[in-house]
């Protein structure tokens, strides 16, 4: 098929001649799609579209070529605007040619679905007629591909779109730090049944007298029901069931014996028995589902008998860097490079999480890396991350790698210092970030937004800030973002206090090995007080290991 594809920012002409094609035709399809002059019932005079160009024309293209196998048709024409499209006037234009109409048809109505999911064209806002009374200049159709989301929105979609990851059994052993996704209630009483707290001697809890004849001897693990007379002491070991009801046990500390007599020396309110179900009763919960299961949790699931909890899955994380000015850390960077520090700093923040993450580094021209790229291996990614790439340079290519990955991407920028075009995409229940490359924004993005979507596939309560007075005085010139400010969390006579640390850019990661929570500074805030009471994210298991 022939394909011609054009961005402009002119006026798409109100006459076009069909594409060159080869051959006979019976049919030249055409369709333009004109702005309305309302958007979401408020009047408008205008839609700004926005494109990545190159990346555009090559979607387009792509999209048409794999349609063309469905639907053969001989040509295509698109033409779609760019900038500020007024009212009336078309955005986009689309010709076809074909043997016969049902095929060009078809091929022009998958192609109109197709373009708004698949290639990176958005309605990046609407302008107002003259006059009109609070129209908002942010469209909700548009906004996720477009707009500066606040910190809260962003936390607030991240929350929302990730969903637990389906739950599995798995060993007790290996779901350490993993989410248990049932209650988890006891089968029997716990202890299960009437136990020696002491290595002594038990009698009958009525016994006055001071001399015993020992008339058996029962270790820890012994079973050995028997009845005892008054005068009578069974020697046991703590943990030993007890052979009957209605007993004491006196502490072999207490006694003195000789040869199979013993003499209590000192009599003790204490009946040194740990009774069945005095811990638990059985139905009764001992683990939550949505619990990150900790040594104890694991410890009582083990003394439950339960081996095989259900529990949230490793998710699969996928991490590659991008930039060619990186070299690894063993490497001396040549005149104008780097070393890579993200590739050790993200897997240094997941090794807290149980996931399985695989690192790979692509090459900075799109194409090349495309090509690179195992997209069946990457498919069973529950997590993409992309260090670098993210913002607006020429060859920052995050943004259109996920959308051809046929990510929907939900914001691409947040109102947040240090870290602003940070990505947020999803695909069905898969999730991508692209991380802006400056490790300070790394941090910050990680646990802002990465945390929270790992937290929530795992099936947890997503973390949230909590508050803590500041230990030192924060200095800081207003700034018109927010700010998530690198701080030490540690603890003065019992109490949690925040000490800011000093970072002088994004590019700063001199302050990551003590930082271990980010304060949020309100915009313009400038300057905050010693004292003063902050919200601060702490690090994943900072508070709650
Ligand atoms: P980018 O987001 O790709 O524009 O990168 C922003 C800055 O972060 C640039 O100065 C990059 O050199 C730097 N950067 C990107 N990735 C890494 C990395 N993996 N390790 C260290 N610095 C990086
Ligand atoms: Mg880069």
């Amino acid at each position: 098929m022939n394909i011609e594809v054009q961005l402009t920012d002119a006026p798409i002409a109100g006459q076009i001649s069909p594409p060159a094609s080869v051959g006979a035709h019976g049919a030249f399809v055409e369709f333009r799609g004109i702005v309305r002059a309302e958007e979401n019932g408020q009047p408008i005079a205008a839609l700004e579209y926005e494109a990545y160009l190159e990346m555009t024309l090559r979607e387009i293209r792509r999209l048409l070529e794999s349609l063309v196998e469905r639907h053969p048709c001989l040509a295509a024409r698109v033409i779609h605007r760019v900038g500020v499209v007024p009212a009336g006037e078309a955005a986009v234009y689309v010709g076809v040619i074909s043997l016969h109409r049902a095929e060009a048809i078809a091929l022009l109505g998958e192609f109109l679905d197709r373009l708004k999911q698949d290639v990176p064209i958005w309605k990046r806002r609407a302008l107002p007629v003259a006059g009109a009374p609070n129209l908002k200049s942010e469209l909700p159709a548009s906004r996720p591909r477009a707009a500066m989301h606040s910190l809260d929105e962003a936390m607030a979609e991240i929350r929302s779109r990730c969903q637990p990851l389906p739950a599995v059994r798995a060993p007790l052993a290996e779901t350490s730090g993993r989410v248990l996704r049932e209650t988890i209630c006891a089968r029997e009483d716990l202890p299960p049944f009437d136990r020696s707290a002491r290595d002594g001697y038990a009698i009958l809890s009525t016994e006055t007298r001071e001399v015993f004849q020992v008339v058996d001897t029962l270790h820890a693990a012994d079973w050995k029901p028997r009845s005892l007379q008054s005068g009578e002491a069974v020697r046991v070991a703590t943990g030993t069931a007890l052979p009957c009801g209605d007993l004491r046990v006196v502490m072999q500390e207490h006694v003195v014996r000789d040869g199979d007599r013993v003499r209590v020396l000192k009599q003790e309110r204490a009946s040194n028995i740990r009774l069945r179900g005095e811990d638990v009763k059985a139905g009764q919960p001992l683990v939550q589902a949505g619990v990150r299961l900790n040594a104890g949790a694991l410890a009582l699931l083990a003394t439950a008998g339960c081996a095989q909890p259900l529990v949230s899955p490793r998710p699969r994380v996928a991490h590659f860097t991008t930039g060619d000015e990186l070299v690894p850390p063993h490497q001396s960077p040549g005149p104008g490079q780097i070393r890579d520090c993200n590739s050790s700093l993200i897997r240094g923040l997941l090794q807290n999480i149980p996931c399985d993450l695989e690192q790979k580094h692509l090459p900075e021209d799109f194409e090349t890396a495309w090509r690179q790229l195992d997209r069946g291996h990457l498919a069973q990614a529950d997590l993409i991350l992309v260090s670098g790439g993210a913002s607006v340079g020429d060859k920052d290519f995050t943004r259109p790698l996920l959308e051809r990955l046929g990510f929907e991407i939900i914001f691409a920028q947040v109102n947040v210092r240090p870290g602003k075009p940070l990505i947020f995409g999803v695909h069905g229940a898969r999730v991508a970030f692209g991380l802006p490359g400056n490790p300070l924004s790394h941090f910050v993005c990680f646990h802002s937004a990465v945390a929270l979507a790992l937290a929530r596939m795992a099936g947890e309560s997503a973390p949230a800030f909590l508050r803590a007075p500041l230990a030192a005085k924060l200095n800081d010139e207003p700034c018109p973002r927010e700010t998530l400010w690198p701080a030490r969390l540690d603890w003065n006579a019992g109490a949690p206090r925040l000490r800011p640390l000093v970072w002088a850019s994004s590019g700063d990661l001199a302050c990551l090995p003590t930082a271990n929570a980010l304060i949020r500074v309100p915009a313009n805030q400038g300057s905050m007080s010693q004292g003063a009471e902050v919200d601060f994210l702490p690090a994943p298991g900072m508070i709650f290991p």
